[in-house]
């Protein structure tokens, strides 16, 4: 995953990312998007737009929902 280990939401580059939306192309493969588990990737969940698989993903890593 070389030229793609940075967080989309803070910009930091980080080598813990975790994929958070997948953006579809129309034609072709789509492209991930990857984010830091926490907070960006919690914070990307809770975004109206965020994919539904989200949340299970950040749940498998016990971190959804987020501790307030
Ligand atoms: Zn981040």
């Amino acid at each position: 995953m070389r030229g793609s280990s940075q967080c989309v939401l803070c910009k930091e580059p980080s080598g813990n990312l975790i994929l958070v939306d997948i953006i579809e192309s129309g034609s072709g493969p789509g492209w991930g998007l990857y984010a830091c588990p926490t907070p960006c990737a919690q914070e990307y969940a809770g975004r109206s737009y965020a994919p539904t698989w989200l949340a299970k993903e950040l749940e498998k890593l016990e971190l959804w929902p987020p501790e307030s």
